[in-house]
Parts: C-alpha cells; structure tokens; sequence
C-alpha cells in the first residue's frame, strides 16, 4: 500500500477535522520515521512534542511489551504496580503529594478546572482567569478556558466561568479578580500561540496575585513538562511554584495517559465518586511513564540537553541574521524553539512547513507566528544542522 492509497482509504472515512501532511506513517526510530512510500524523515515534531525520548525509545518498548504481558487494564477499581510507581516518581520529583491520572492534556486540565472549583465551591468561587493565546485542549471547559477566539467559533454556548486576561500585564489579571473567582490557569510557556515564554517577573507576579486574593495556580505544564523545556518541570526554572500542574504529552513517549498533581491540602477536596476516569492510568501507559521518568532522571540527561539546546538557538539565531526580512528573532526554551518570522515570513509560513516536508524534514509553524521546532529531546547536533542547513535552502528562495 502506498501513501496514496492510505491517503484515499482514510479521506473516505475519517471526520474532516485534520488537515495533514501527505504521507502515512510507519515505522520510526529515533528522530526518523518513514512513510508507506519509504521516504525518511527527520522529525522535529515529535508527534506534538510527545515522542521525547525519541520513537521506540527501548527502554520504553520493553516496558510496555513486559507489561502487556502482564496486565493491560483492569480499572481504578484496584490499585496496579505501574500506577503507583509512577504517582510516586511524579511526587518525589516535583512540588505536589497527590495524582490523578486521565488519558489526555484536556482531561488533565478538566481535572484541574473541577478540582479547583469545588475546592472553592465552599466559599462560593467558580471563574477560572486563563490568558490570551492561551490553549488548554478541546473539550467544551478547555475550550472556554482556552483564550483564542478561533477556538470557541461554533461551539457557543461555551460553559460559564472563564475569562481571559490579556497576555503580558499582571494588572490585566488583576482587573478581573471578583469574589468569584476560583484560579488562575496559565502555561509557564505557550506552546500553541508560536512558542511564547512568559517572563518569570509576570509568574511571580501572578503568583503573588493568587497568594494576596486566595486563588488557586494552576500550570498547564502538558508541553512544558516532561523535559521539553529543559528541566523536568518549566516551572522549576521560574522559580514560581504552582498549587496544581497538569501533564500530558511526553509523559508515557507515545501512549495516552495525562495527570493532575497538587498537594494534599488541596487534593483533599476530591472525595470518592468526584471526579473519575475509566482508562486513567492505565496499567501499560503507566508503565511507559515510570520508563520515560527514570530515564531522564538518570546522570547527565539535562546537562546533555542543555548543550544541545544552546547550541541549536545559536544556529537559529544565526539564521534569523542572516534572514531579517524573513526572520524576526528566535523564542523558547530546552527543545521547545520558535523561529518567530516577520510579517513578510508570516506569508509564508505554512509554504515553508510544505517545502521542509518535501525535503524530509518536518516541523510546523504555530500560533501564526513561529516556525516551531520540537525535537525528541535526544535529537543530535548533526541532526540540528540537518534541520538548519534545509531551512537555509527554503528561506533562501523567498528572499
Ligand atoms: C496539547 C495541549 C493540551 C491538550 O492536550 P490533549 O492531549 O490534546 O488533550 C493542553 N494544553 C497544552 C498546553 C497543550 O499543549
């Protein structure tokens, strides 16, 4: 079967929500993959930076074959090994005591929203502030928690309680506190809107806002986390600790799994029968997630990442010199980068993902801003100058 006639068989049945790049995948090792055609790529997508520790990570693979073995599913009726083995990597590691595990970055979020709001369901608090440009996921309260229009058109009405702030000014934040504010939801770097970083004077800021007011600070760390931004947590290098952290993504490298960490004070507002997930943390995904953990949390795993990442910002940075009238500068942190393009670059945003494709490279362009660049963390210096060398060749026909 080829690419074409995967791409036929699929348009005949999918629902028309994705548009996606030309080729079936099928196989990956690495930073490659390959397509139906066998053509190799490199990738610096990821699968949305999920697959971190790069396609068919072996300590990864063996984990989830061992235990599908073993155990697939059997509920949270019961508590399995791999649940809590990883519940408990995630509480030594960060600032939270308790988890919930889900399946996805919404759901993660969803839990969030809940566990906030009947925390302060007491005192009558429910209105989550999240920001502009903000994304938090697709489900009806993420998509009201998420600050961009493009993302709530048709779908009104939207469930009440959520209202954005404008991106940049605590002040903005601060203008919509009422008594009925419950939390502040907020990403430590927004991924979605073309990879923008918020300064760690505005998190202080806002954490200061929730310690004076009594909000809740909730970090949607569902892209940040996991290593992306050069720690296991973005929120570790801004010195501002959140009350609840969500995760998703990277953390099970490919399976579906998502979770919502806080402390027990908080925590405890959650009694059995409040909130619920029928597939959360599943025995397999979780057991991918304990392999992921502990291999970044093995000697030299960041110090590593962080060479590699300074070295890759230099070389965008060179190329963002090199093309002004295309190129506006470069954003991001770890293997989270944005080549933030000038409105002239704006134009050509979407053709420069497409000619990158053609090349076997792939990346994508975010939030109409930036070309987005989010490697397995592991990706390696030959690779970035791979990457570098065919968007040379791109950018050099547009100008
Ligand atoms: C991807 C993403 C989500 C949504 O995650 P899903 O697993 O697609 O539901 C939420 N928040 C952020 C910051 C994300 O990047």
């Amino acid at each position: 079967m080829s690419n074409q006639e995967w791409i036929t068989r699929g348009e005949a049945v999918f629902a028309g929500t994705y548009s996606r790049f030309p080729a079936a995948i099928v196989r990956g090792e690495g930073c490659r993959l390959w397509d139906a055609d066998g053509k190799e790529y490199l990738d610096f997508l990821a699968g949305i930076a999920v697959c971190s520790l790069g396609h068919c990570h072996p300590a990864v693979t063996e984990a989830v074959c061992n235990q599908a073995k073993k155990l697939l599913h059997v509920s949270n009726l019961f508590y399995t090994e791999p649940q809590t083995e990883l519940a408990e990597l995630l509480t030594q590691h960060s600032f939270a005591e308790r988890v919930f595990m889900c399946n996805s970055g919404a759901e993660a979020n969803e839990a969030a929203i809940k566990l906030a709001r009947i925390y302060s369901s007491g005192a009558g608090r429910y209105e989550v502030i999240s920001l502009s440009g903000s994304f938090h996921g697709r489900t009806l309260a993420t998509v009201a928690a998420t600050g961009q229009p493009k993302f709530h058109k048709g779908f009104e009405p939207l469930p009440a309680g959520f209202v954005h702030a404008g991106f940049g000014e605590p002040q903005e934040i601060e203008k919509l506190i009422s008594s009925k504010t419950c939390a502040v939801l907020c990403e430590p770097l927004q991924g979605e809107s073309g990879v923008r970083p918020l300064a760690p004077e505005y998190l202080r800021a806002i954490r200061n806002l929730c310690d004076r007011h009594g909000l809740l600070l909730i970090f949607d760390e569902v892209q940040t986390g996991i290593g992306r931004t050069g720690s296991l947590f973005a929120y570790e290098q801004c010195g501002v600790v959140p009350d609840i952290m969500t995760l998703a993504k990277a953390l099970a490298n490919g399976l579906p799994i998502g979770a919502m960490l806080t402390r027990t004070k908080i925590a405890a507002a959650f009694t059995p029968g409040t909130h619920a997930s029928t597939f959360g943390g599943n025995p397999v995904a979780a057991a991918a997630g304990v392999a992921v953990l502990k291999t970044m949390l093995a000697d030299g795993f960041f110090a590593d990442l962080h060479e590699r990442s300074a070295y890759f910002i230099q070389r965008l940075e060179e190329l963002a010199q090199n093309f002004p009238q295309l190129c506006a500068g470069v954003r991001g942190r770890g293997m989270l980068l944005g080549l933030v393009l000038t409105d002239k670059g704006i134009e050509h945003g979407p053709a420069i993902v497409r000619q990158m494709f053609d090349r076997g490279l792939l990346i994508n362009f975010a939030g109409m801003q930036a070309l987005r660049f989010i490697p397995p963390l592991t990706v390696s210096k030959e690779e970035i100058d791979t990457v570098i060398a065919g968007l040379r060749e791109v950018l050099a026909k547009l100008v």
